[in-house]
């Protein structure tokens, strides 16, 4: 590290008002933390985007919360860009919005600094054994999980980790910092790119319809939304109305996937139809076609009358 580096650091953790780091956590400082990395939202809560699923966090006078890990190396990044906004490597609970590698794998980076790591019973069983995938060799699981729900407080913030059933896999939970009015929905939002539907795992397209509308009944006009992923040059967050828009993707894409069938042709013509869905061209062409890809699966649900 260059002596501005440490110069700037130590002007840093004095303008803390003398919350000075331990120096055994030192090896907080040895990352270069990339401000540009942090968007603040709104009441302290904020969001980290590095690589993979964007991370949510909350730094308040009283502790530390973080939804989502991404991989080990931009948790790293994460957890000292946090430790020099709260001026401790410490965090009081991770919450993870689901099982996938880009949001758990960085778990790890969190031992020995996180209290606890919070997760849906399915999520939590999933990181374990994954239908699909490998389990990291290192990892930090959950070590407290739920069925419908989990709340706890940090400082004079709520927060509620909450399942409202299968969508993108079977252990999908909404985590909203109630006071902040600042709801991350992991990957249960796509916004404007063709999502991973996880059917291994539980995923359902009809089931991921209603997960979104009781998200927007469970919340407000103003809340914000964190999404877990975005087509490259769009935001992240975003309000009720980008919720509702990708319900609208996936209903289209169902009633696609029906009308072709219906009209008769067979289940490979419409798999081979790769072209962007009518009505939802911003999405782009579909990828290729695979056990998570978006139309092979409406095939699928159409076909069994899911
Ligand atoms: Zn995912």
């Amino acid at each position: 590290m260059s002596p501005t580096r440490r110069e700037f650091l130590a002007a840093s953790a004095a303008a803390l008002g003398g919350a000075l780091v331990r120096p055994s956590d030192a090896r907080a400082w040895g990352f270069a933390p990339r401000p540009r990395d942090f968007t603040e939202l709104r009441r302290n809560v904020g969001f980290f985007t590095g690589r993979g699923g964007t991370i949510g966090y909350l730094v308040n006078g009283s502790g530390v919360a973080v939804v989502d890990s991404q991989f080990p190396e931009s948790a790293e990044e994460c957890i000292a860009g946090l430790a020099e906004r709260s001026g401790v490597r410490a965090v009081d609970v991770l919450l993870n919005t689901h099982h996938h590698g880009d949001h758990t794998a960085g778990n790890v980076a969190f031992r020995g600094v996180a209290r606890s790591v919070v997760a849906h019973a399915q999520a939590a069983e999933h990181m374990r054994n994954p239908p699909a995938g490998q389990v990291p060799e290192n990892q930090l699981f959950p070590d407290v999980t739920f069925n419908e729900s989990w709340t706890g407080e940090v400082g004079d913030e709520r927060i509620m980790s909450r399942h409202w059933g299968r969508a993108h896999t079977g252990g999908d939970a909404v985590i909203t910092f109630e006071r902040a009015n600042v709801a991350h929905m992991g990957d249960l939002m796509f916004h404007i790119r063709h999502p991973v539907v996880d059917r291994a795992a539980g995923a359902t397209l009809r089931g991921w319809m209603d997960v979104l509308e009781t998200t927007v009944d469970a919340h407000d006009s103003e809340t914000v939304y964190i999404f877990g992923h975005a087509a490259q040059g769009q935001p992240v967050t975003g309000g009720a109305d980008a919720l509702l828009g990708f319900r609208d993707y996936l209903g289209g894409l169902l009633a696609f996937v029906e009308a072709r069938l219906a009209e008769g042709r067979t289940p490979d013509e419409v798999l081979a139809m790769r072209e962007p869905l009518p009505g939802f061209e911003a999405y782009g062409a579909f990828g290729r076609a695979s056990a998570r890809d978006p139309l092979t699966v409406a095939v699928q649900e159409v076909r069994e009358g899911a």
